[in-house]
């Protein structure tokens, strides 16, 4: 019925569930298991459907993407990936398919990082640049970011920073991430005039945001 019991000075029980889908219950010093067992059972119903939602939420998490997995996106766009011996570096592009040729993963991934951030600086140079002059709007400098979940972010005094991992989604998201950050130096919220001066240079911003929404775990392989 559970799988964990800890007893403990408080006062009432609960049941949590944990990502490995354990059921752990939390009593008091003194609760019968009888007692437990009831309250267990007048949960179930709770316990089977958080259960549930855990163990979807870690299937649409499983990654797709991968140099084990065998494919990668870059710039939207899904290509092959195979291990081959023969490669002088580790990892190795040649704008039709990823080759690596090394066994250890860590290696592997922090190669794969290093290439993918190199392509994003010089790509979201490029767009940064066209829309800068496009929008009219000046910035200090931009920098590439590492940050959890956040696709970009201006400071106060003109700098913008964008997620290296957007260099994995499609063009017209980047760009739309470039405007969006751009478009905060002219308004530092998200007011209506902001978006709509987001609208000017991208009239589909509304689906590139859900389009970030509900990818974030393919960016986040
Ligand atoms: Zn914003």
């Amino acid at each position: 019925m559970f799988d964990k019991l800890v007893r403990s000075s408080r006062r009432t029980l609960s049941i949590e569930i944990n990502s490995k889908l354990e059921v752990i219950v939390r009593s008091p010093n003194r609760a019968s298991i009888a007692d437990i067992n009831n309250f267990v059972l007048k949960h179930k119903n709770w316990i089977d459907q958080k259960k549930n939602f855990i163990r979807n939420k870690k299937a649409a998490k499983a990654p797709i993407y991968g140099l084990e997995l065998g494919k990668l996106l870059f710039i939207g766009k899904e290509y092959e990936a195979v291990k081959d011996n023969s490669i002088k570096s580790i990892l190795n592009f040649d704008g039709k398919i990823f080759k690596y040729n090394s066994e250890n993963t860590v290696q592997q991934r922090q190669s794969l990082e290093l290439w993918y951030k190199l392509q994003a600086r010089k790509v979201i140079e490029n767009r940064i640049t066209i829309f800068s002059d496009q929008m009219n709007i000046k910035y200090k400098k931009w920098r590439i970011s590492n940050a959890e979940h956040r696709w970009g972010s201006c400071s106060s005094k003109g700098t913008i920073s964008l997620n290296w991992r957007l260099i994995l989604a499609p063009l017209t998201i980047i760009d739309y991430v470039v405007i969006h950050e751009l478009a905060h130096l002219k308004q530092m919220n998200h007011s209506i005039s902001f978006w709509n001066i987001v609208s000017l240079y991208d009239s589909n911003f509304k689906s590139h945001r859900n389009w970030l929404k509900k990818n974030d775990s393919l960016l986040y392989f």
